[in-house]
């Protein structure tokens, strides 16, 4: 029997999604047992979380500087504090590519551990508020990685709150900063009659330039969030 490439991958993705077969880093075989990480120990061991000094605006490790990274001295931001897991590089990357690219949902109650233990040491009591999907990748990809995660830290108690919309837009990637901007901030709006929570904790899970977590920052705070810090899985 043929087995079109499409088929089998669904397959693997169903029994990925059923139980993790395989490791999401290495390929080693991996016994299935419900709730066990999709990481062999030796992959596992290689995740090392930001542990050093962080800037306290934008999350990342700071080399010798005090206070403020020399980035955020130079910028005015909408978003409060962002708060990384993890550095995009290394074996990290590779697990939050994993999980983005690849499709290993397998991964998101793990990631979705680590995303709680620093939520509920850093904001206890604020609503998670997930950045939304472009129109259309639900209907193209069949899920929404932020979206799952979001899902696991309903089940484990956080609140949740869906207030934003992403409208269509145009690519990003080929723009400049300030053209980037202003087309994110054309792309994140409230949805009609939504209220935003006082306090909002957004989710996502790659930042590259930040100018996502930026415009929906901006329409949170139009809308009457107070605060909003950013929690993602990885700041590239
Ligand atoms: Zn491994
Ligand atoms: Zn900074």
């Amino acid at each position: 029997m043929v087995i079109l490439p499409a088929a089998r991958r669904a397959f693997a993705l169903a029994l990925d999604f059923a139980l993790p077969v395989s490791c999401a880093l290495c390929g080693r075989a991996l016994e299935p047992r419900r709730g066990a990480p999709p990481l062999c120990p030796s992959c596992r061991a290689l995740l090392r979380p930001i542990a050093g000094r962080r800037c306290p605006r934008c999350g990342e490790e700071l080399s010798s500087e005090e206070g403020l990274c020399m980035d955020c001295r130079a910028r005015e931001r909408v978003l409060d504090e962002a708060y990384p897991l993890f550095r995009f590089s290394g074996a990290c990357k590779d697990l939050v590519s994993a999980y983005k690219f690849r499709d290993r949902r397998s991964l998101a109650p793990f990631l979705a551990e680590l995303l709680a233990a620093a939520a509920e040491r850093l904001w206890p009591d604020w609503s998670i508020v997930p950045v939304p999907p472009r129109p259309g990748k639900l209907r193209e990809r069949g899920w929404d990685q932020v979206e799952r995660l979001a899902r696991e830290l309903e089940g484990r108690g956080f609140a949740v709150a869906r207030p934003l919309e992403r409208l269509g837009s145009k690519q990003q990637k080929r723009l400049g900063r300030e053209a980037r901007l202003a087309n994110a901030r054309a792309a994140y709006r409230l949805k009609e009659g939504a209220t935003p929570p006082e306090l909002a904790l957004l989710l996502d899970d790659v930042v590259t330039t930040g100018a996502t977590a930026e415009a929906c920052a901006a329409a949170l705070k139009a809308g009457g969030s107070r605060k909003v810090s950013l929690l993602i899985l990885a700041a590239d």
